[in-house]
C-alpha cells in the first residue's frame, strides 16, 4: 500500500530531506538513529518505515503519527525524511557533490554531561565548510540528576514533570554548550525560543534512551527543511546520485551503494562511475533493496526493482565495478548523450580533489577510504598547525603496494616513511611487509587522532635522532677572549669571554683561526657571574672552560693561541645537516646566517 501523501507535496513536487548525523564518539549518535528509528522497523515495515541502503525512509505519515502530541495538525510537504544510517563524519565528507553536500540537513550530537569536543569542532568545520544546515541534538538529558522519565514525550512536556533542581541543572549546562558554540563562532538557542532560523542553529534536548525530544527533533528537521530548501527539495528528473560504498556481495560480485539523490535509475541503464584508471562505463544489471520483512530476509536477497525513483538508497549490480571510488557521482547516460562528455564529467570530481593535493618529494604516504574522507583528510592536513607533507595518496584498503610505495621515503627522510591511514583496513600482509621494512602506519577513524599519533611519532624520532647526534650538534658562535680573564691556561682551559655572535652552549667544539684553523677544544661548562647555565648569547660575558676532544689534550693559551684570536664553533657539513633536520625551531634568521659565515670560513 503507497503512503498517502498530501495535496501540496503533489502540487510542489518536492522529495524527501536527506539527514545525517554526526559527532563527537559516545555523544550517542548510533543510539539516537535506534531511537528515532523506532524498534517497529524489526517488525517489517511496521509505521511505513523503510530501512534502505544505507539509509532508512519514514515516511511523513510516520513523522505526523509520533509527534501529533506536538502539533496535530503539522504540515508536512515532503514525503517523507531519508535518515543516512553510518553516524559521523565520514558518511557525511563522502555525501558530496562538487564539494558541496548532497545531505540537505544534519543532526550534530552534543552530550549534554560532556559539552562540544573535538570531534564535535571537527564536525562543525566540516559542516560550516559543505554549508550544511544543522540543529544541535543535546542528547542525554535523562542523565541530569533526579530526571524524570517520560517516554517519548516532546521535550516541553518532560520539562513540566521536572524539579527545580533538575531544570536548574538543564539550564546551567544549556548555557555552557551555548557559550561553547559561540566560541566556535556558532549563534544557537533552544530552539523553541529561536526566532531567527537564518541566524541561529536550533538546540533540542532529546534523551536517546528514554525517547524525550525525539518527537521535536522530527518535527523541526522536517518543518525547517522544507521551509528553507523548497528549491534543493524540489524533484528533478536528472540524476543526482553518489556512491557511498563499494562491496562485494556473494552471488553479485562488487556491487555499489548509492544514494539517489534526485531523478530515476532503471534497470539496464547505462551509467559512468569513477575510478582512480579513469571512467567506468557499464550497464545496470539490478536494482536492490532490503527485504522489508528483515527478519525473514534470507542473507543476500534482496528486492529487485525495474525502477527507482529518488530520494533512496540503492544498491547497484552491475559488471567492471572493482575499482569504483566511493564518494564520487553516477552519471546515467541517455539516449542522446555525448558519452566522452559524461566520462569527463564523472572524473571531474576525482580530478578536482586530486588537484588539490599537493604532493611534495619528501612527506608521507596519506590513504583514506572514499574520495570524500580523502578531502577531509586533506583539507585539515592544509589548515592544521602541524605541518605533514604528503608525497602520495591512496584510496581503499592499505595493500603491499602501498607500502612498497611509502618505502621510498627511508632512502630519502626516515620519519616519512609513514602511512596514514584514515577510515581504511589494513591488510595483514602490508602490516608485515611494513614490520620488516621499517614502515609505520597509522590508523585512525578521527582525523585528530590520527595528527596526534603522527606529532608523537615526528617528536619521539626527533628526540631519538637528537640523542644520537648529540656530538654532531655545533651552534654557531664567535667569541672574543677577555683581557686580565684567563683564569687556567690548559687542561682544562678557563677564560672569560664575549659572546659576539651566535650562541655559545655546552659541547660545541671550538678553534682559532691562524694560518689554517686549529682546534681548541671543546666547551665543558658555561658560568654566569659563578652560576652555570647551559648556553649563553650574543652580548653576554662568561666564563667558560674548555677541555680537549675525545679524551685528548687541549690546547694551551699563550703558547698555540692568544688574546688577539677570536674562538669560532668548528662546524662542519654534519652539522649543519643536524641543525637543518632537528634544529630548526631552535635556529634563527640570524643564527643561520652566522651558520653561513662560518661555512665560507671553513670552506665548505
Ligand atoms: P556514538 O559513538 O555517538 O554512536 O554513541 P552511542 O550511540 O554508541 O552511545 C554511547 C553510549 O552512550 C552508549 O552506552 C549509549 O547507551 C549511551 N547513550 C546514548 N544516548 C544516550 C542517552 O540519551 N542517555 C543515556 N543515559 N545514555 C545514552
Amino acid at each position: 500500500e503507497e503512503p498517502e501523501t498530501s495535496h501540496s507535496q503533489v502540487e510542489k513536487n518536492l522529495r524527501s530531506p536527506i539527514c545525517c548525523i554526526m559527532g563527537h564518539v559516545d555523544s550517542g549518535k548510533t543510539k539516537l538513529l535506534d531511537c528515532v528509528r523506532g524498534t517497529n522497523v524489526q517488525e517489517g515495515e511496521a509505521g511505513g518505515i523503510t530501512q534502505q541502503i544505507g539509509a532508512t525512509y519514514f515516511p511523513a505519515d510516520n513523522i505526523r503519527d509520533r509527534t501529533r502530541e506536538l502539533k496535530s495538525d503539522a504540515k508536512l510537504n515532503v514525503p517523507g525524511l531519508l535518515v543516512i544510517d553510518t553516524p559521523g563524519h565520514e558518511s557525511f565528507a563522502n555525501l558530496r557533490s562538487r564539494g558541496s553536500s548532497l545531505c540537505d540537513i544534519a543532526i550534530l550530537v552534543v552530550d549534554i554531561m560532556e559539552g562540544l569536543k573535538a570531534q564535535t569542532i571537527e564536525s562543525l568545520n566540516l559542516l560550516k565548510m559543505r554549508n550544511t544546515k544543522f540543529i544541535v541534538a543535546l542528547n542525554k538529558v535523562d542523565r541530569l540528576y533526579r530526571w524524570k522519565r517520560c517516554q517519548n514525550a516532546p521535550i516541553a512536556k518532560a520539562m513540566n514533570k521536572q524539579s527545580k533542581d533538575v531544570k536548574d541543572e538543564f539550564n546551567w549546562r544549556l548555557s555552557q554548550v551555548i557559550t561553547q558554540f559561540k566560541e566556535q563562532g556558532i549563534n544557537t538557542e533552544l530552539y523553541h525560543r529561536n526566532r531567527d532560523m537564518q541566524e541561529t542553529f536550533s538546540i533540542v534536548p532529546t534523551s536517546a534512551i528514554s525517547g524525550e525530544g525525539i518527537p521535536d527533533l522530527l518535527l523541526l528537521l522536517v518543518q525547517w527543511s522544507q521551509k528553507t530548501m523548497v528549491e534543493k527539495l524540489t524533484y528533478r528528473n536528472t540524476v543526482q546520485c553518489t556512491v557511498l560504498e563499494v562491496k562485494v556481495v556473494e552471488g553479485h560480485g562488487t556491487t555499489i551503494d548509492v544514494v539517489l539523490v534526485n531523478g530515476v535509475l532503471h534497470e539496464g541503464d547505462q551509467i559512468v562511475v569513477c575510478s582512480i584508471q579513469g571512467p567506468i562505463v557499464t550497464c545496470i544489471r539490478a536494482l536492490l533493496t532490503p527485504h522489508p520483512m528483515k527478519e525473514l530476509r534470507v542473507k543476500g536477497t534482496y528486492l529487485h526493482h525495474k525502477e527507482v525513483k529518488a530520494a533512496q538508497g540503492i544498491k547497484i549490480t552491475a559488471q567492471g565495478l572493482e575499482h569504483t571510488i566511493a564518494g564520487t557521482e553516477l552519471y546515467v547516460v541517455g539516449p542522446n548523450d555525448d558519452l566522452q562528455y559524461i566520462k569527463d564529467a564523472a572524473m571531474e570530481d576525482t580530478r578536482s580533489v586530486m588537484n588539490k593535493i599537493q604532493t611534495t618529494e619528501k612527506g608521507v604516504y596519506v590513504q583514506a577510504s572514499t574520495l570524500g574522507s580523502l578531502e577531509a583528510l586533506l583539507e585539515c592536513l592544509n589548515t592544521s598547525v602541524v605541518k605533514i607533507p604528503v608525497s602520495g595518496i591512496g584510496l581503499g584498503p592499505v595493500y603491499k603496494k602501498d607500502v612498497i610505495k611509502a618505502s621510498a621515503m627511508l632512502e630519502k627522510k626516515k620519519e616519512y616513511a609513514a602511512i596514514l591511514a584514515f577510515d581504511v583496513r589494513v591488510t595483514s600482509e602490508a602490516r608485515e611487509l611494513a614490520g620488516e621494512l621499517g614502515v609505520t602506519i597509522f590508523c585512525a577513524d578521527i582525523i585528530y587522532h590520527l595528527f596526534d599519533q603522527f606529532k608523537a611519532y615526528i617528536n619521539d624520532f626527533k628526540e631519538r635522532k637528537k640523542k644520537e647526534t648529540v656530538e654532531d650538534v655545533v651552534f654557531p658562535c664567535v667569541l672574543k677572549i677577555m683581557p686580565n680573564c684567563v683564569f687556567h691556561k690548559k687542561d682544562p682551559i678557563v677564560l672569560g669571554v664575549a659572546v659576539l655572535e651566535g650562541i655559545a652552549k655546552i659541547g660545541t667544539p671550538l678553534c682559532i683561526r691562524q694560518k689554517d684553523f686549529s682546534d681548541v677544544g671543546r666547551i665543558a661548562s658555561i658560568q654566569i657571574s659563578g652560576n652555570p647555565v647551559d648556553h649563553a648569547s650574543q652580548g653576554q660575558e662568561v666564563s667558560i672552560k674548555i677541555v680537549g676532544d675525545n679524551h685528548g689534550q687541549c690546547k694551551e693559551f699563550g703558547r698555540d693561541f692568544g688574546l688577539e684570536d677570536k674562538l669560532v664553533s668548528h662546524i662542519t657539513r654534519k652539522s649543519i645537516d643536524v641543525l637543518e633536520s632537528l634544529y630548526e625551531e631552535d635556529m634563527s634568521a640570524e643564527l643561520w646566517n652566522l651558520v653561513e659565515k662560518l661555512k665560507r670560513y671553513f670552506k665548505i
